[in-house]
């Protein structure tokens, strides 16, 4: 089945405390793509400007990524740049340059209308709705966000989350958004909004998905899966889009979404997440093999296995 994910494509330049990487290509559309490609067909709708070279692009279609829906506009690619601390979970942004993301309308090519599938990257939410709405054969949408359009855009945002059925964003995110300082009751808040299910991202130490009563099976009792102890995270750039192409993808690759596809993909999540940082930019998502994706979910059961 085809995923047809919607986000940004960008240059990013990035500290860390195990070095630096100028330029290098990112982006939510990027790393969420790397990392659905190694379960199911994905197309990708984004914008870049004149400095994306044929060699940028065949990052994504060596992994046999459609960028057929890759618009070119006059300017320069988006840039962000930010730097992480101690707390490898935090980005702290140092600029950001829209560049020709400021003016970016998604333009859906007819052939990547069939998608089943769909992701909503971390733009604005009125764009993402907007890519929603277009789409008549999607049996799943996730979505993403962030605390730039929770602050900024809320009206639009609270539109966007009726026509998401998973929403993924880490705790601060979940938070901010149900202006709830509890976890949980925050979930609770924000399932209220339009969601079936919420993924909240916590970093290093994994994710849990809270769902709503009855949504893809029985009851509500939320489920967590840990992230792998890493003993050197050169870059945690991308490990949330990354995540959300392991869980979306995986979800796409099976033949019916329930409460255990749903959780197996949690786990899939944390593999993507857990390349993804391994070295800087999306280097690591470009060569994996579907043994190494296999030998890592292998170690995550037995994080977790009882015996
Ligand atoms: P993550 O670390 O998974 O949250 O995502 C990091 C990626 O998001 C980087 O590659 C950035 O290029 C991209 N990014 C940062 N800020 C924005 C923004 N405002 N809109 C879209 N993408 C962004």
């Amino acid at each position: 089945m085809s995923i047809l994910v919607v986000g940004s494509i960008a240059f990013d330049t990035i500290a860390t405390p195990s070095g630096r990487a100028d330029n290098v290509l990112g982006g939510s559309g990027t790393y969420f793509a790397l990392a659905a490609s190694y379960f199911t067909n994905v197309r990708v709708v984004a914008v870049v400007g004149d400095d994306f070279t044929a060699e940028h692009e065949s990052v994504l279609t060596r992994r046999g990524v459609d960028t057929r829906g890759i618009e070119r506009a006059k300017g320069k690619t988006f840039r962000w740049g930010g730097q992480y601390l101690e707390n490898l979970n935090e980005a702290k942004t140092d600029f950001t340059e829209l560049n020709v993301f400021e003016k970016f309308q998604p333009r859906i090519p007819q052939e990547f209308m069939d998608s089943q599938f769909l992701f909503l990257g971390n733009i604005h939410p009125s764009l993402q709705a907007a890519v929603r709405l277009e789409m008549n054969s999607v049996k799943l949408t996730g979505g993403d966000t962030m605390n730039f359009w929770i602050q900024g855009t809320r009206k639009e945002l609270t539109e966007t989350l009726k026509l998401v059925n998973i929403l993924l964003i880490n705790d601060t995110e979940a938070k901010m958004l149900a202006g709830d300082s509890s976890l949980p009751r925050a979930a609770r808040k924000v399932l209220v909004l339009g969601p079936q299910a919420l993924v909240i991202k916590h970093g290093e130490y994994g994710a849990t998905i809270f769902f709503r009563e009855s949504a893809f099976g029985v009851g509500s009792h939320p489920f967590r899966a840990p992230a792998l102890p890493m003993e050197e995270v050169k870059d945690p750039t991308g490990a949330g889009d990354s995540f959300a192409g392991g869980f979306m993808g995986y979800i796409a690759s099976q033949g019916e979404i329930n409460r255990e596809v749903i959780k197996r993909a949690l786990f899939y999540g944390g593999v993507m997440g857990s390349f993804a940082v391994e070295l800087f930019g999306t280097e690591r998502l470009q060569n994996l093999t579907r043994a190494d994706i296999d030998a890592r979910f292998q170690l995550f059961r037995e994080l977790t296995h009882l015996g």
